[in-house]
């Protein structure tokens, strides 16, 4: 059994993490986690198949820009942010 504190931090990290942009010392902290705890070891690796899903996934080619804008300024309200590949204007 593993401090549950060490478990919380680590799932924290998670995101992070698998997009590479921990620092190396965060990245080692978890790296390291993972190889003793097969509870997080199982999050992080269907996390990262979920990432592999979706980066797969068919990109939706037809969206209604008045949908798009609704979503993105409900986003937006909620403090998350488009890419800036992505815009609410963008057509589709
Ligand atoms: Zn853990």
């Amino acid at each position: 059994m593993h401090d549950i504190r060490e478990c919380e931090a680590t799932v924290r990290k998670m995101w992070a993490y698998l997009d590479g942009v921990c620092d190396p010392a965060e990245h080692e902290r978890v790296a390291a986690h993972l190889r003793v705890c097969i509870a997080c070891a199982g999050h992080f690796a269907f996390a990262a198949e979920l990432l592999r899903a979706v980066a797969k996934a068919p990109v939706f080619s037809h969206v209604e820009p008045e949908l798009r804008t609704r979503v993105l300024g409900a986003l937006a309200a909620q403090g998350f942010h488009a890419p800036a590949n992505v815009r609410p204007s963008e057509a589709p």
